[in-house]
């Protein structure tokens, strides 16, 4: 049977950067060598023009019934005036949340050639593979009771609650375990046990879980020495997991140690493997349709997506490998532009890496 992907390209450069990995998909298609059926539809600013709302019900619905989704971004000046729960951020927050999509796999990936991007030294960064694993669907971010409130004296206080079940923390840490075993096998939880209680249930379901799992080394790390450890010497990192908040602070410093918005991909998995990929950037409206975006994290998002939902490995390694001989060859887009190097659009770009992988 076809594996079914959805593809939302959204608003801004999301068109442009999705069209070149969309290419990609054709050609492992039509060189049988995947059997995929494509479907299109809106979401975020273009699913408001097209629906009156950033998350259309034909677009759930497709979602819902694909094996995968390839993710654009989402957003535009246009749509800042709109009522809240319009707003193209909602129709991805809405997809994350219908999908329960728990697991948001962020890997930093500095390919050596563009070692001089980075803030930090090129002998700490060059050849950088760190993958993140940020719990995403519990945590602060979500727990009750929250607000903020007036006691009796007029004082105001604002509260959010820090809450993680067992079941939570049991599956997001089994992710991490199984992308550890993909990879250098080795595993650090990040937490915070020396003061949260919640922590402390953390390390313990984790640690009780690495029985599972007798080939990867697990290690345990306090927050705050991860993110010091992360800019001091972060090719120590194999996988890391941790929760929502710590995650979403970990995961960017990790992304800007390799200096490129532009090339970093993501993923963010159900309790099936079943999956959204898309670049970390946004809809860049400030280059959005001049065709000098970096079509390559949408690129390295599709690889991501063949590795962790369709089981289809070695296409994804064969995209990993296309992205970095074009590296070699010199071409670059505006973003990650230096010195001897030829300056590319994003078309140009994209059939760059298609012709590698022909
Ligand atoms: P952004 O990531 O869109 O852009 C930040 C900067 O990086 C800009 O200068 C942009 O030109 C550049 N950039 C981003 N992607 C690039 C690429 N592929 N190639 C070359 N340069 C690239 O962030 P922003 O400007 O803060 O937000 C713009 C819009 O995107 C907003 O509406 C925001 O809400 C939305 N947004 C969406 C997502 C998402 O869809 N997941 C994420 C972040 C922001």
């Amino acid at each position: 049977m076809s594996l079914k992907i959805a593809v939302m390209p959204g608003d801004g450069i999301g068109i442009e950067i999705v069209a070149e990995a969309v290419k990609i998909l054709h050609h492992f298609k039509s060189s049988d060598r995947l059997d995929v059926e494509m479907s299109e539809a809106p979401v975020g600013g273009a699913g408001y023009d097209a629906a009156g709302k950033p998350l259309p019900d034909e677009t759930l619905a497709l979602a819902r019934s694909s094996d995968a989704i390839l993710f654009g971004a989402i957003g535009g000046p246009q749509y800042d005036g709109l009522a809240r729960e319009l707003r193209p951020e909602r129709g991805l927050l809405a997809l994350r949340a219908e999908l329960e999509l728990f697991a948001n796999l962020r890997p930093a990936i500095l390919y050596p050639q563009l070692a001089d991007a980075s803030s930090l030294k090129p002998e700490v960064v060059a050849g950088l593979d760190i993958m993140i694993v940020r719990e995403l669907t519990g945590g602060i971010y979500f727990g009750e009771p929250r607000g903020i409130e007036t006691d009796a004296s007029g004082e105001r206080r604002g509260f959010n609650t820090l809450v993680y079940k067992e079941s939570e923390i049991d599956r997001i840490s089994r992710v991490a375990f199984d992308i550890a075993m993909k990879r250098g096998k080795r595993l650090c939880s990040v937490d915070k046990a020396n003061v949260l209680e919640v922590s402390e249930l953390w390390r313990e379901v984790v640690t009780k879980n690495a029985s599972d799992y007798p080939d990867v080394e697990l290690s345990h790390m306090y927050v705050d020495n991860a993110a010091m450890q992360l800019v001091k010497w972060p090719k120590q990192f194999d996988v890391m997991v941790t929760k929502n908040m710590f995650g979403d602070i970990l995961s960017d410093t990790a992304a800007m140690l390799t200096g490129s918005i532009g090339m970093l991909p993501s993923a963010s998995l159900d309790a099936n493997s079943k999956g959204m990929y898309e670049p970390i950037h946004g809809s860049a409206p400030d280059i959005a349709g001049q065709d000098i975006a970096n079509p390559l994290a949408t690129i390295l998002s599709l690889a991501m997506m063949l590795r962790y939902s369709l089981e289809q490995t070695a296409l994804a390694d064969e995209i990993d490998a296309a992205v970095g001989r074009v590296l070699d060859k010199g071409l670059r887009t505006a973003d990650i532009m230096a010195d001897g190097c030829k300056q590319v659009g994003t078309m140009e770009m994209g059939e760059a890496v298609l012709a590698e992988l022909k």
